[in-house]
């Protein structure tokens, strides 16, 4: 396979070189994925530089809801929320195992919050606005019923509370499985290639300068270049000397991982903080997730670590809202920190800020797309090639938009008893793994998992598994190093330390065994590694 890899990357490269594109996409996050599939699909020429891995930015970084955003609603952003509460339902059909269905506990405070008649009304809206199904709209609940659904809640601070409905998706996993069907459309995708520069002809962009991680120099040339670079996206402004007017405003958000047993939350629970922010916490797997903050950021976007401080704000949250626990900083078993790459406001605070998307246009015909949501990718893509082709290519004729019925995989699980069929014949076919991580393989894989196994043996053990899904990744999804298999690829360095802690070594001879690395590169990776996992957990040794 080594030879393989090898010269794939190579042929990508001379492919970008030998062609003319109609559209060039700069950034391999979900908005530039779903930029690549909606052009790609329409029958445009497309091609796709990413500068890390894919999904490196904020797409892996994410609270990893298919949401609505209820606090949009507090801001009276009414249509953000019917746009990205419509989209919550498509991008469930196009990836069912991948975006799940969750019900959100939202408890209520006399103290804090909106109060019962107030939030009955705002859900009730959501929910309309959203189009929710009659079965899945808000429920308002009495104090005694919500204890019943969450009973590690202050007894004294509940007055009442409300069930209503969100997905749980993960974020880096939707943006390789929509890199994956672009590339099933015909888009040419390379990850560790960085635009450097542009190309300018009488004063227009016809292409970029970029450079792979190898050090080789590439030139694409392409009649449109679209910058979906996220946090980055005024670098490149400034690069094409048109970051004038509005501008980007980046601010930090952090979430914590520990182990379920410390925070057993029984479902997902969506509760106000004595600042006035609001707070999730999320049951996933072995684990229970906490997010998230929001603090302006100024430093660089390719550094964005968790704060000693950042985790203790979030420890004192859950530790006030639910007495019994009390976390501390040792019981943090991974975290990840990301940028909201926002749209700076005057006089307005991080969390004031709309997280609307915006479209800028240089005269020199750069469009740089900034701020929305994961979940609103699809509608942001669909903007963007509309005014693509309207601008461009009047001339030609194109299919209208169709990714509402492009599903993210040729055989998706298409209900939630499916998928508990599926997954039980992989169980009945792995006696020896533990059930917990073939249902975690389902979530992340979908009925990939039948590639994944197709040579691996019934008595197989999960270190043979563990193995299975490394080769499917560097076959399959790009993977050029040990983190993009860890973190982007399966999530494990945040929901799964300690498999992470225990096959590392395996994984990584694994990958230099496929990837055809001397000695020193797999040393040099594992090292990579056990750096992110320090930033990750290590907050004792931060402070010091
Ligand atoms: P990114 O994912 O950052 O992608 C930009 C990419 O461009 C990067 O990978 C970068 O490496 C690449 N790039 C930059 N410069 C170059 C260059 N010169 N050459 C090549 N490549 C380049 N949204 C939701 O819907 N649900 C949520 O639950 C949610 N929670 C969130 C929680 C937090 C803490 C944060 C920060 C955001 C959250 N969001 C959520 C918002 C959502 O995650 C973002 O809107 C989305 O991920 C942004 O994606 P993007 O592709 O625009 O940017």
């Amino acid at each position: 396979m080594q030879d393989t890899v090898a010269s794939g990357r190579s042929q990508v490269w001379q492919q970008l070189r030998d062609n003319h594109f109609d559209l060039l996409v700069i950034g391999g996050g979900i908005t530039g994925a779903g930029i690549a599939l909606d052009a790609a699909s329409r029958g445009l020429k497309t091609a796709l530089l990413e500068q890390h891995d894919f999904a490196f930015g904020t797409s892996s970084r994410s609270t990893k809801l298919i949401h609505g955003g209820l606090r949009y609603l507090k801001q009276l952003e009414f249509g953000l929320v019917k746009e990205v509460g419509s989209e919550r339902a498509i991008v469930h059909r196009l990836a069912p195992h991948l975006v799940v269905p969750e019900k959100m506990l939202l408890p209520l405070s006399e103290k804090r919050g909106l109060g019962y008649w107030l939030t009955s009304i705002g859900l009730k809206i959501y929910d309309w606005l959203a189009g929710v199904k009659a079965e899945d709209q808000r429920r308002m609940l009495t104090r005694q019923q919500t204890l019943r659904y969450e009973p590690l809640l202050r007894p004294d601070d509940v007055s009442g509370g409300a069930i209503y409905a969100e997905y749980r998706t993960d974020d880096a996993r939707l943006t390789i499985e929509i890199m994956k069907t672009a590339q099933r459309h015909g888009a040419v995708l390379a990850n560790y290639v960085r635009v450097e520069d542009f190309i300018y002809h009488d004063g227009r962009i016809t292409g970029v300068k970029a450079t792979v991680d190898t050090g080789e120099t590439l030139e694409v040339h392409a009649s449109v270049v679209v910058s979906a670079a996220g946090p980055w996206v005024d670098q490149l402004r400034e690069r094409n000397h048109s970051r004038q007017g509005k501008r980007l405003h980046l601010t930090k958000g952090v979430h914590l991982v520990v182990a379920r047993e410390k925070l057993p939350v029984r479902q997902a629970i969506y509760f106000d903080v004595d600042d006035g922010r609001m707070i999730f916490a999320i049951p996933r797997s072995r684990t229970t997730y906490i997010g998230t903050t929001d603090t302006n950021y100024t430093g660089t976007p390719e550094q964005v670590v968790t704060s000693p401080e950042d985790a203790a704000y979030l420890i004192r949250a859950v530790n006030a809202t639910f007495p019994s626990v009390q976390l501390t900083l040792s019981d943090i078993e991974s975290s990840w920190a990301g940028l909201r790459p926002l749209i700076h406001e005057d006089g307005k605070s991080a969390s004031e800020l709309s997280r609307k998307d915006e479209i800028f246009e240089s005269d020199t015909g750069l469009i740089s797309i900034a701020g929305g949501k994961l979940t609103g990718y699809r509608k942001m893509a669909e903007r963007v090639v509309s005014l693509v082709i309207r601008k461009h290519f009047a001339q030609r004729s194109f299919q209208p938009c169709y990714t509402d019925r492009l599903v993210l995989m040729p055989q998706p699980l298409s209900h939630v008893q499916e998928a508990a069929r599926y997954r039980k014949r992989l169980q009945d076919h792995l006696p020896m793994v533990p059930a917990e991580f073939v249902e975690a393989m389902v979530e992340s894989f979908g009925t990939q998992c039948d590639i994944i196994l197709s040579d691996v043996q019934q008595n197989a053990t999960q270190h043979d598994v563990v193995l299975a899904i490394t080769r499917f990744c560097i076959q399959y999804e790009y993977v050029q190093h040990l983190t993009d298999v860890m973190v982007r690829r399966t999530g494990w360095l945040y929901f799964n330390m300690p498999l992470v802690r225990e096959s590392y070594l395996y994984v990584a001879a694994c990958c230099q065994q496929l990837l055809g690395w001397t000695d020193e590169q797999r040393i040099r990776e594992e090292q990579a590694l056990l750096v992110l996992m320090r930033e990750a957990a290590d907050f004792h040794q931060q402070a010091n």
